[in-house]
C-alpha cells in the first residue's frame, strides 16, 4: 500500500510583500495557482470554501451526519479536524498508535494536545488504539512475522481499525486528510501503471461498502500540502512535522517532487490534473454501477464477520499469519 499521509518537512515561512486580493490589507499567503494573495481572514475563508465546496460538490455527508475523522498527529488530518469542528459538523477522531517509538510517541502528544485544548470545547470525542496492546507488537513487529512490507501491513490494519471502529460506534462517514498533493501523486502513480482497478476507486467520496467498508470520503482534495500547512501555523495548530520513518524513500515523495516541479513552472497544474480526472470520470461511470459491482461479490469474513471479497479478510488473514510465526 501506497503511505498516505507523507509530509512536507517543515512548516512553510509565511511572508508576503502584497496586499489581500479580497479585503486589500496586508497579506500572509500567496496563492500562485489561484493567482491571489490573502490576509489571515480571508486565507481561512478560503481554506473554509474549499472544503466546502468539496463536501457539496461530492456529497459527502450532511450537518446531521456522524463523521469519524482518521487523525494521525500531521497537517492535514488535525486540519481538517478543526475545520470540520469550525463548520458545525459533529466529528470525533480516531487515532491508532502504531507503536514506532519517538514518531508515534510525539504523534500522539499533538494529537491529544489538540483534543484537549480545541476539540474538546466542540464536545468532540477520541477514540485511541493502540497496535501493540490490541495487535500484541507494534507495526514493524507485524510485519517482520508476516514478511510484508510495513506500510503494507500498517494499511491492512489501519483500514480494518478504522472501519472496526466506524461500525461499533454508529458512525455514518470517516473522512480521511488527504490532500490535492496526495490525490495527484496516486492519479500519477496509477495513471503510469495503468491500473484501473485502482483508478476506478480513487474517487474523495466512495460509498459504504464499496471494499466492505464505510462510506469513506476525503474533504480536503482541494486543498494542497503548502495550504494546509499554512493553515495550521496560521492557526495555531501544533503538528508532528517529522515524517513517519518508514515513509523514506516512497515512490509517493518522487510523483510529488515531480508534480510540485511542474507547479513552479505553470500553477494550477496539479488541480488540473486531479480535478481534470474527476470530471472525465464522472462523466464515464455513474458511481452506483461500481457500488452494485462490488456489493455482488462481498460476504461476511468467517473469522470477524466484516465484508470481505475473500473467505477470510485481508486483516484475520495476517493476524492467523502473526500468530503462526510467534514462537511458543
Ligand atoms: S508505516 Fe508509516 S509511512 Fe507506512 S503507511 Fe504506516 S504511517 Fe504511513
Ligand atoms: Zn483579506
Ligand atoms: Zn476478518
Amino acid at each position: 500500500m501506497t503511505p498516505h499521509h507523507l509530509q512536507s518537512a517543515a512548516p512553510p515561512r509565511i511572508i508576503s510583500s502584497m496586499n489581500c486580493t479580497k479585503c486589500k490589507t496586508k497579506a500572509v499567503m500567496k496563492l500562485p495557482r489561484h493567482n491571489a494573495a490573502f490576509c489571515k481572514g480571508c486565507f481561512n475563508r478560503f481554506v473554509q470554501d474549499q472544503v466546502l465546496k468539496a463536501i457539496r460538490s461530492q456529497e459527502m455527508f450532511t450537518q446531521q451526519d456522524r463523521l469519524l475523522v482518521a487523525v494521525s498527529g500531521g497537517k492535514d488530518s488535525l486540519a481538517l479536524w478543526d475545520l470540520l469542528l469550525k463548520l458545525g459538523y459533529k466529528a470525533d477522531a480516531l487515532y491508532v498508535n502504531l507503536g514506532i517509538g519517538g514518531y508515534s510517541e510525539s504523534s500522539q502528544k499533538k494529537v491529544v494536545h489538540f483534543a484537549e485544548t480545541v476539540a474538546a470545547a466542540y464536545g468532540s470525542v477520541m477514540h485511541v488504539h493502540t497496535v501493540e496492546r490490541e495487535e500484541g507488537a507494534g507495526i514493524r513487529e507485524l510485519a517482520m512475522m508476516v514478511h510484508r512490507p510495513t506500510c503494507s501491513t500498517c494499511g491492512t490494519i489501519k483500514r480494518y481499525r478504522f472501519n472496526h471502529a466506524a461500525i461499533q460506534h454508529e458512525y455514518d462517514v470517516m473522512a480521511t486528510g488527504h490532500n490535492l498533493d496526495d490525490e495527484a501523486a496516486r492519479l500519477l502513480g496509477n495513471v503510469l501503471h495503468w491500473q484501473h482497478e485502482y483508478l476506478e476507486k480513487q474517487g474523495p467520496s466512495l460509498p459504504a461498502s464499496l471494499d466492505g467498508f464505510a462510506k469513506k470520503v476525503k474533504p480536503l482534495y482541494r486543498l494542497t500540502e503548502r495550504e494546509l500547512a499554512a493553515y495550521c501555523v496560521l492557526n495555531r495548530i501544533e503538528y508532528v512535522v517529522e515524517e513517519c520513518p518508514m515513509a523514506q524513500g516512497a515512490r509517493t515523495l518522487l510523483y510529488k517532487e515531480v508534480l510540485n516541479r511542474l507547479e513552479t513552472e505553470s500553477p494550477g497544474t496539479k488541480q488540473m490534473f486531479y480535478w481534470g480526472f474527476l470530471e472525465k470520470h464522472r462523466k464515464a461511470e455513474a458511481p452506483m454501477s461500481m457500488v452494485d459491482k462490488d456489493r455482488s461479490t462481498l460476504h461476511p469474513c468467517s473469522l470477524c464477520g466484516q465484508p470481505t471479497t475473500a473467505d477470510t479478510c485481508s486483516y484475520c488473514k495476517l493476524m492467523v499469519r502473526a500468530k503462526i510465526s510467534t514462537p511458543h
